[in-house]
């Protein structure tokens, strides 16, 4: 580990145990993984469900067990995993079909990681890396303003200056998730002026850094139980140790199509949780639920075919070009809507057993908005295939 990245750490780093950290979390077999995941979830994720989303619960000891079962590995590029979207899409699917807070928090994570094993910047692999795959350190990420600012929708909203040993950052983001003074997150932020005017560097922040601050200014309709804080930078310096990648214009186009493929667990936990309440009320409610024309089979044929496309596409998430990226942007469109149209029918279906504030379909009803909504929403989505010349 570097002077640099030792001093910006709140909490020294722990070092990689050689044959711990990497190479037992890489080689675990994902059924075991899932498995893992699947008690997890049963035995302290449900339990805690009604209070997350009522209280704002954040499910910190589920979070971190998730991640010593190898939930945040298996996407990971080498030497941290072994690329394998799919198993790390199928935890988070696995937690989303009870709780889409959990399951966000747990895309932040892996997102974290993918940003940082996807970085040329080696040394952060042997450091922050493990840490953040084995959920001992969680984090996230503040692309979200950037990702739309790529897209000509925004301006950044962080600003760079280049200083010796690093930068120091100017502006605030609305909103990052799964973070805290213990955690590490990932920002992209503009050079405004001089030399390198115009030009965007991506880079780490630690959430007790010198010049971070952390605020906890607004209550969601759900989500709540997400950590998710404003955080304004004033002169907060950043080591070069804690740059992901200087400037961004390779490395963005490397990382969005993991980025983006990797929040399908989101939308596949919500369609497959929604499933699951529409079919429990059909012994008692079946006779009349059969007038609606949206039945269980149909969102389980539909969600089939979206994860056979979606498992197609995360075998290449480095092809660069056009016609693959429209496939992930219309595979990603496809998955918020069906999660929004399944969470409304588990509404329609169960009924007033739903409307209840104890119920769980008016749960999934306001948490299957976030999968519209969050970065890149479904507006920017639309927004990108137009740009493209594609339809939706
Ligand atoms: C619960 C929750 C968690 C989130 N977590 C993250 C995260 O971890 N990382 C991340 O990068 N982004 C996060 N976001 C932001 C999210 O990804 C989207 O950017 C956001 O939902 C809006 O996207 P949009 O495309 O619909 O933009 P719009 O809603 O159309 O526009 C968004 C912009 O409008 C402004 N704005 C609108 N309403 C408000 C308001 N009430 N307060 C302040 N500004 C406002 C902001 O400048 C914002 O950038 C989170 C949002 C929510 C609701």
């Amino acid at each position: 580990m570097s002077a640099d990245l030792a001093l910006a750490t709140a909490a020294p780093l722990r070092q990689p145990q050689p044959g711990t950290d990497r190479a037992a979390s890489a080689l675990t077999d994902p059924a075991a993984i899932l498995a893992q995941v699947d008690a997890i979830t049963a035995r302290d994720l449900v339990p805690l469900v009604r209070a997350i989303d009522a209280e704002g619960l954040y499910p910190e000891d589920v979070m971190r067990a998730y991640g010593a079962a190898g939930a945040y590995v298996r996407h990971l590029p080498a030497p941290g995993g072994v690329m394998d979207l799919d198993t790390t899409i199928a935890a988070m699917t696995r937690a989303g079909r009870e709780c889409l807070s959990t399951a966000f928090c747990m895309w932040c994570q892996s997102a974290l990681g993918w940003y940082i094993y996807n970085s040329d910047n080696t040394e952060l692999h042997e450091t922050l890396g493990p840490q953040v795959a084995s959920g001992a350190v969680l984090g996230g990420t503040g692309l979200s303003n950037p990702m739309k600012t790529l897209f000509g929708i925004e301006t950044m909203k962080l600003k760079a200056t280049p200083v010796d040993g690093g930068f120091t950052l100017r502006g605030s983001l609305p909103w990052v998730s799964n973070i805290g003074p213990d955690a590490w997150f990932a920002v992209i932020a503009e050079i405004p002026e001089g030399a390198r005017a115009g030009q965007r560097v991506m880079m780490l922040l630690h959430g007790s850094g010198a010049g971070v601050k952390l605020a906890a200014n607004d209550h969601f309709v759900a989500l709540e139980g997400t950590r998710t804080f404003s955080v304004q930078c004033r002169d907060a310096f950043v080591p070069a140790a804690q740059v992901l990648a200087d400037p961004i214009n390779a490395y963005v186009p490397k990382i969005r199509a993991g980025f983006i493929l990797l929040q399908s667990g989101m939308a596949f936990g919500m369609i497959e949780g929604c499933i699951a309440l529409m079919e429990q009320v059909r012994g008692p409610l079946g006779h009349v639920n059969q007038h609606l024309p949206d039945q269980p089979e149909h969102f389980a044929e539909k969600l089939a075919a979206l994860k056979a496309e979606v498992g197609a596409l995360t075998k290449t998430p480095y092809d660069l070009s056009d016609a693959y990226f429209a496939r992930v942007i219309r595979a990603r469109l496809a998955a918020g809507d069906l999660a929004v149209n399944a969470a409304h029918n588990a509404m329609l279906h169960c009924g007033a057993r739903g409307y209840v504030t104890h119920g769980a379909a008016q749960r999934r009803l306001r948490e299957s908005y976030f999968c519209a909504i969050v970065t890149p929403a479904t507006k920017q989505l639309r927004k990108m295939l137009a740009d493209m010349g594609e339809t939706a």
